[in-house]
């Protein structure tokens, strides 16, 4: 019998029927996620129903020395749920029970393969706010949410999944499960093991419930598309919002290609398609009078007649302004199937210069590029389309246009990722951003929680 067969029939043993899989057809759909032009097909598939189903399924693996990558709802888009070389794809798919939703300690419990929007929507329900809100919301799993510290507009009020996670359980490589917090809030009983976890991409344990912060949703929100005529008076308006003590819950931009591209795939959904950069600001508050207070700062602050401003006046009028937001990597798909997508993080003051820079070079080479994201906290999205290119010559810049732009965005103080994190494609660029103290100290800790290196190989480390 052949390894893959023998490790099948192994887990089939533990596990019992209907969740260890090794037909192609199955197979096939757990070869990619959402990256562009990454795929490689696994060996085996276990759907894992329970805590004690993975703890099982990773024993085998332990003592096999079989390859193990966790797999959540595969929206990521850094192949972290991609079995790069074989193995075993652990899907958590199946968990997605929404254990307790605790209105009193306001605290979400939940399996990691619960969609983010259906916490969201079910905790508003109880007059509460999940508010991490990746633009993947209803693609995305919570427990790839964790694995990747995702984040979304609502982080420059309200932070990213690193706030809001209280504890989680999670299985090792050997099988134990063990738990790292619970429903409260404050905790220092020894290392922040719920900390390492965060951002760790399937490389240390694999989460099986997590422990989710809560807070009361607001009662009021408002929506404002405002149009510049540059990118530098969008981002200086930002500042001068944020001075004025006004915190929207959201601060997108968008720069004039990225307008152009999502106006062309709506059918004309930006009102003010010729501005050089837009801003999509959101308001809430308690009460209505409170958010109005704020929109009547925000556009005194902004000093523009009201042709440059759009209020939305109808929750349909509000789902177009944000439709076009995110329907922008789908309108760059469809323009260019394969692209380069990055999203690197600079401090805020540093977007403009960031930009600027970074689409001359870009436009220098002849690369069409489509530049957006949350200017509250310095998330610039950079898509770099192939378009009609030869597809070996696409594939043989990559690495040069990859360093230029961690390069450039870690000389004004920022980072290769925000939120999209290392996974497969940046993996031989971590040592742009980390020391090699750091590396060295963070490969000792996935050989401490992994010392079989049995999972997700081939992430985060090359
Ligand atoms: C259209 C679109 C828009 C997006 N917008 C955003 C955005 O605004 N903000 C943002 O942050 N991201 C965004 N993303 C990226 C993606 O949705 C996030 O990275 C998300 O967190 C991935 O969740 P997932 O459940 O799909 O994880 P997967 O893709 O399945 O896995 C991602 C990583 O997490 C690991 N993992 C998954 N589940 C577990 C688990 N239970 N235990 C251990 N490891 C696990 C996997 O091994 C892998 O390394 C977007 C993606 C798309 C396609």
């Amino acid at each position: 019998m052949d390894r893959t067969k023998r490790i099948a029939s192994l887990l089939s043993d533990v596990l019992g029927s209907g969740k260890v899989f090794t037909d192609r057809d199955i197979l096939l759909s757990y070869s990619t996620d959402e990256t562009s032009d990454l795929s490689h097909m696994p060996d085996i598939l276990v759907r894992a129903e329970t805590a004690e189903d993975v703890s099982r399924a990773m024993s085998v693996c332990n003592e096999n020395l079989f390859p193990v990558i966790p797999r959540g709802a595969g929206s990521g888009v850094t192949g972290g749920a991609v079995p790069v070389s074989g193995g075993l794809v652990l899907s958590l798919e199946k968990m997605k029970r929404i254990i307790e939703i605790d209105r009193e300690n306001m605290v979400a419990v939940v399996e990691p393969g619960v969609i983010t929007g259906d916490l969201q929507r079910e905790a508003l329900s109880e007059g509460l706010m999940y508010p991490p809100d990746p633009a993947s919301l209803d693609i995305c799993s919570i427990g790839g949410n964790v694995a990747e510290i995702a984040g979304g507009p609502r982080a420059v009020k309200y932070g990213t999944t690193r706030d809001y996670v209280l504890g989680l359980e999670i299985v090792l490589p050997d099988g134990s499960i063990i738990s790292t917090g619970g429903k409260f809030v404050k905790n220092a009983t020894g290392y922040n093991l719920t900390g390492i976890l965060l951002g760790s991409e399937g490389t240390l344990a694999v989460i099986t419930k997590i422990y989710l912060r809560l807070i009361p949703a607001p009662l009021h929100t408002l929506d404002l598309l405002v149009s510049f005529d540059s990118i530098e008076s969008a981002i200086e308006s930002v500042f001068r919002i944020l001075k004025a003590r006004i915190v929207p819950s959201t601060i997108e931009f968008m720069e004039e290609d990225a307008i152009k591209l999502a106006n062309g795939f709506l059918k004309g959904a930006f009102p003010f398609p010729e501005a050089r950069a837009h801003l999509l600001i959101q308001l809430d508050g308690k009460s209505e009078d409170q958010v109005n207070e704020d929109l009547a700062l925000v556009a005194e602050i902004l000093g523009s007649g009201e042709e440059r401003i759009v209020v939305a006046q109808s929750g349909a009028q509000r789902e177009k302004l944000w439709k076009a937001r995110r329907s922008i990597r789908e309108a760059i798909h469809e323009e260019s199937p394969v692209f380069l997508a990055e999203d690197c993080v600079v401090p805020r003051s540093m977007i403009p210069r960031f930009l600027v820079e970074v689409k001359g070079y870009l436009n220098g080479l002849g690369l069409r590029s489509v530049m957006f994201g949350h200017a509250g906290d310095g998330n610039v999205h950079m898509d770099v389309l192939k378009g009609g290119m030869d597809y070996d010559q696409w594939t043989g810049i990559i690495p040069g246009l990859k360093r230029e732009i961690y390069g450039r965005a870690i000389s004004l103080g920022g980072t290769i990722t925000g939120e999209h994190g290392i996974g497969y494609i940046r993996r031989e660029y971590l040592g742009m951003a980390l020391s090699e103290a750091e590396l060295a100290l963070i490969k000792r800790i996935k050989q401490a929680f992994d010392p079989n290196g049995i999972l997700n190989p081939g992430k985060i480390f090359q």
